[in-house]
């Protein structure tokens, strides 16, 4: 349930209904705003009646959370939450472009990508150093020799590192390097590795699982936002479904549906939900006209030569030109495109 106080509710009266939750076994998420504060509660409502609640003096109003999941929903939260990466904000209205190969193959592809990309006007670089394959005969990604390269990419150009943990036993690693810390689409209702994830103190791109209903995607954040993690980033990246001639299909609808439901930022990944690099910049567009925050797109200054995913990644020239026609789009939603100091 969320507990909404009175505008004057002093904080004697805040205290007394923490004390009333916690005392019947709740937990409490305190959001204290401009003009008002109220209380997330989760725990058994039979051991607590929301009018017990109400009749408490700075109590202006109960309202029970319908949804399964609650510090995600708007009811909690109106929002938007905004994700600050450094200086950078995240679902402010700001759009975000993180870019980059699919895997750090070596210094020289990731230092040329993180250039060519930095140039098009892209804020952060994704590239995984641990990458989730599906056959484990594949490469599997430079793992700590990667991040070091993610590190040394990011003092060159002052881009944000967005990078892939797909292990509890690695997360403080990688939280050493990266700026924002991947959960992989496989990897969305792995639930130790969320609350590992949640509590590394880094922002978290949450990537939707490729079966993964709206539902189960927002409780997948929720296991995040619950251990005390605010900053959340979703990305819809394609879901499986009949079709075979494109790798997922991308679900453009999870972006405003998710943005009606949830305060977070939503962003959409239309290099995994397509496959197919010509269809990237099309998605793209439509992914900023529906209103994403922003996006992930794979570029590779090679992608004839790509070790992972070559067949989904732009050129830099390509990325480039899609660059400039999503900064046109942004303008005529009333919106600007994100850049670094
Ligand atoms: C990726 O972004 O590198 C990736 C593996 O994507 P997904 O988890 O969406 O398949
Ligand atoms: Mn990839």
């Amino acid at each position: 349930m969320i507990v909404i106080m009175n505008h004057n509710a002093e904080d004697v009266d805040i205290d007394r209904v923490l004390q009333k939750l916690k005392d019947a076994g709740f937990q409490t998420h305190l959001s204290r705003g401009v003009e008002r504060t109220i209380i997330g509660a989760i725990g058994d409502k039979t051991r607590l009646s929301d009018h017990a609640l109400e009749a408490m003096p700075g109590v202006e109003k109960v309202v029970p959370i319908l949804q399964p999941y609650k510090l995600a929903s708007r009811a909690y939260m109106d929002g938007p939450t905004v994700v600050k990466v450094g200086d950078l904000e995240i679902g402010g209205g700001t759009i975000h472009v993180m870019a980059g190969p699919c895997a750090v193959e070596s210094r020289e592809q990731l230092l040329q990508a993180a250039q060519l990309i930095r140039a098009a006007g892209a804020t952060l670089l994704r590239g995984g150093a641990y990458k989730p394959r599906t056959s484990p005969y594949s490469f599997q990604g430079l793992e700590e020799e990667g991040l070091k390269l993610l590190a040394e990419a990011r003092e060159q150009t002052g881009l944000r590192i967005v990078t892939e943990v797909m292990d509890p036993r690695t997360v403080e690693l990688v939280a050493e390097y990266a700026d924002v810390l991947q959960i992989g689409a496989r990897n969305m209702q792995n639930f130790s590795l969320l609350r590992e994830v949640a509590r590394a103190g880094k922002p978290v791109l949450l990537k939707r699982g490729p079966s993964a209903t709206i539902e189960e995607w927002l409780l997948a954040a929720e296991y995040i936002l619950a251990e005390g993690n605010r900053d959340v980033i979703l990305c819809e990246r394609g879901v499986r479904t009949f079709e075979t001639y494109t790798r997922n299909t991308l679900d453009l609808t999870a972006v405003p549906v998710v943005k009606y439901l949830s305060h977070l930022p939503v962003i959409v990944d239309p290099s995994h939900a397509i496959g197919k690099w010509r269809f990237v910049e099309p998605m793209a567009c439509a992914a900023i006209a529906a209103g994403a925050d922003g996006l992930l797109v794979e570029v590779h200054p090679n992608p004839a030569e790509a070790l992972c995913d070559g067949p989904q990644s732009l050129t830099p020239e390509n990325f480039s030109s899609m660059m400039q026609k999503l900064g046109d789009i942004a303008r005529a939603m009333g919106r600007k495109m994100g850049k670094l100091k």
